[in-house]
């Protein structure tokens, strides 16, 4: 693979900053990628594990001199990280994020920034539940999606150059407005992780149950929804509050839905329950036909050893 930047910052070091430095590295895209994290205990702990070519204790140092700055921060945290950044950006010089929200993102990014840089956020459908510069691993993004956001850069070359950076690292790329991603992620992203997180609070409110049988019985569905409510609390909570518009309609037509097939469950009506789950088993389908998920029984889990 061919070097596409000379120096990549990385400007946050959890998962996603983690798993595309060594994503960049595995593929030889950058001259040199270097990180900065807000605590100086992730600083360490990346300078421990070799993540990055140099990890600086300054956002402003980490930037200097670079020609892609990536913002891997929760989408709260944007706009004062922008700021802090702004003055120390090289001329030419792209930013871009990785933020689960587009629409919010660009609202508090853009107006830090000088008419001399090129701004083009970017967003990687790929993720786990686990966070921080340990959690990351290379091979993260092959194969998923990667969405980039060019509503505010008008320069092809910028958002050809992104996009080999995205696909160098393994990710499918696609193009969207803010707007329209903020609603598809709203949909395939945000309210199902809300339903998740829902899910396991009513089970943790039922503590009668929860003491005992949901943790023994959870491999009959509810071990899945865990997976979901496991993540991280602050990119949740900022992913919610950053969405809003997006995530009311669907969570609206949701509980439409809920409503109704808590009345066809009420009422006997076993045409329509069997009608709409023959419906919600093609969209499985067509998941595994799009190469998104694996086809292997249980997701292909091996069975869990015994502690
Ligand atoms: P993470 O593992 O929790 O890491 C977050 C990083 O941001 C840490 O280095 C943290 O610094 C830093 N940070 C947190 N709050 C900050 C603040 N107020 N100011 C400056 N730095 C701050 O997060 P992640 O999962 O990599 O997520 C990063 C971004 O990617 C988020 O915007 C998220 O929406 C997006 N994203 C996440 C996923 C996913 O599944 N996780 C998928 C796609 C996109 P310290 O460690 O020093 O506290």
């Amino acid at each position: 693979m061919t070097q596409i930047y000379d120096r990549v910052a990385l400007i946050g070091l959890g998962l996603i900053a983690s798993s595309m430095s060594h994503a960049i590295k595995r593929a030889g895209l950058a001259g040199e990628v270097v990180g900065y994290a807000r605590s100086e205990a992730t600083r360490q702990t990346a300078r421990d594990i070799g993540l990055c070519d140099q990890i600086y204790n300054s956002a402003a140092e980490a930037v200097e001199g670079a020609d892609l700055v990536v913002l891997c921060v929760p989408v709260g945290a944007m706009d004062s990280v922008a700021q802090d950044i702004a003055p120390y950006l090289k001329a030419g010089a792209v930013v871009s994020d990785v933020g689960s929200v587009k629409r919010a993102v660009i609202d508090a990014v853009a107006p830090h920034l000088s008419g001399n840089v090129h701004f083009v956020p970017a967003h990687p459908l790929a993720g786990t539940e686990h966070s921080g510069p340990t959690s990351g691993f290379a091979e993260l993004f092959d194969d998923r999606w990667c969405i980039i956001v060019p509503d505010l850069c008008d320069d092809d070359a910028v958002v050809a150059k992104l996009t080999a950076l995205w696909r160098g690292m393994g990710s499918n790329v696609d193009k969207m407005d803010a707007d329209h991603h903020d609603l598809v992620l709203a949909v395939t992203s945000h309210t199902p992780h809300l339903i998740a997180y829902t899910m396991v609070g009513v089970a943790d409110d039922l503590r009668r149950v929860t003491d005992s049988e949901v943790i023994k019985y959870s491999a009959a569905g509810f071990r899945d929804f865990t997976r979901i409510a496991a993540s991280d609390p602050t990119m949740w909570r900022d992913v919610f509050l950053n969405n809003k518009e997006a995530t009311l309609e669907v969570l609206g037509r949701f509980t439409e839905e809920l409503f109704m097939l808590q009345r066809a469950i009420r009422e006997g009506d076993g045409d329509h329950l069997h009608d709409y789950f023959t419906r919600t088993r093609s969209i499985r389908r067509s998941i595994i036909e799009a190469g998104q998920d694996t086809d292997a029984p249980n997701f292909g889990r091996k069975p869990a050893a015994k502690p």
